[in-house]
């Protein structure tokens, strides 16, 4: 069963003079309760596709069904509502409250939401029991990537958007990343989508979709995706 289906979306970005068609009516389905990677080059329209998805961005025309709802044409209200009950954030750049502690990052996350799992629990599922009192200054970029992703799985999301989540790492600490998103998308049944220019990582999703210049150019399903530690990049 697909979790998303958008068809036809198109986004065309106008500044100034210039205009850029970053969406040119893409079809996608994201299969329920899995991991599904958009890749592609720079540019190619995978961020717009996931701020769409994610409701952080508007669409021109077209359809984005997510759980059965149709976002195009919501009012800010209900965006706002779909926003907080449905879906976590993961980013490159974690962006973590600099004055709260990594459990304070949890808990208001935790308190803003609607079904909220307990937050140090969360904490120690992602490897964090024994630093929930440092502040992000105080975590290396894996860790403070760790406190981004139990602040997306407190909520108790059914999807999961993540942007780029190893950009900033080094790839050691890259693969723990991808392994955590990946072991949380299979224990919490949790549909995942992972954004990444990298197209080496696509072995370990279940469906890959390939975007260029604001089309899809191909898409697949891997019927026995790999574990993250068996791939290279
Ligand atoms: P990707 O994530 O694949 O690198 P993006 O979705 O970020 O691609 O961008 C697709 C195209 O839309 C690019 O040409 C980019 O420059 C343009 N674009 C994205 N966001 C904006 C924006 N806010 N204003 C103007 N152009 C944008």
């Amino acid at each position: 069963m697909n979790y998303i289906t958008i068809k036809n979306l198109e986004k065309t970005y106008n500044s100034g003079e210039n205009s850029t068609h970053a969406l040119k009516g893409i079809n996608i389905t994201v299969p329920e309760g899995k991991l599904t990677i958009i890749t592609g080059d720079s540019g190619a329209g995978k961020s717009t596709t996931l701020n769409i998805i994610g409701a952080m961005d508007n669409a021109d025309s077209g359809s984005c069904i997510v759980g059965g709802k149709e976002l195009v044409g919501l009012s800010e209200k209900e965006l706002r509502k779909y926003r907080k009950d449905i879906v976590g954030f993961v980013f490159q750049f974690y962006s973590l409250s600099p004055n709260l502690t990594a459990l304070e990052n949890v808990q208001l996350s935790a308190e803003l939401s609607e079904n909220p799992l307990d937050a140090k629990e969360v904490l120690r599922l992602v490897g964090l029991g024994d630093r929930m009192k440092n502040f992000p200054s105080q975590l290396s970029g894996g860790e403070q990537q760790r406190v981004a992703i139990a602040r997306a799985l407190v909520k108790n999301p059914k999807l999961l958007l993540c942007d780029e989540p190893t950009g900033a790492l080094d790839y050691e600490t890259g693969k723990e990343i991808l392994s955590l998103i990946k072991k949380s998308c299979e224990d919490m049944n949790m549909t995942v989508v992972i954004v990444s220019h990298n197209s080496q990582i696509t072995p370990i999703a279940d469906k890959v979709i390939i975007l260029r210049s604001g089309e899809v150019d191909s898409e697949y399903i891997n019927e026995h995706p790999m574990d993250v530690k068996d791939v290279e990049w």
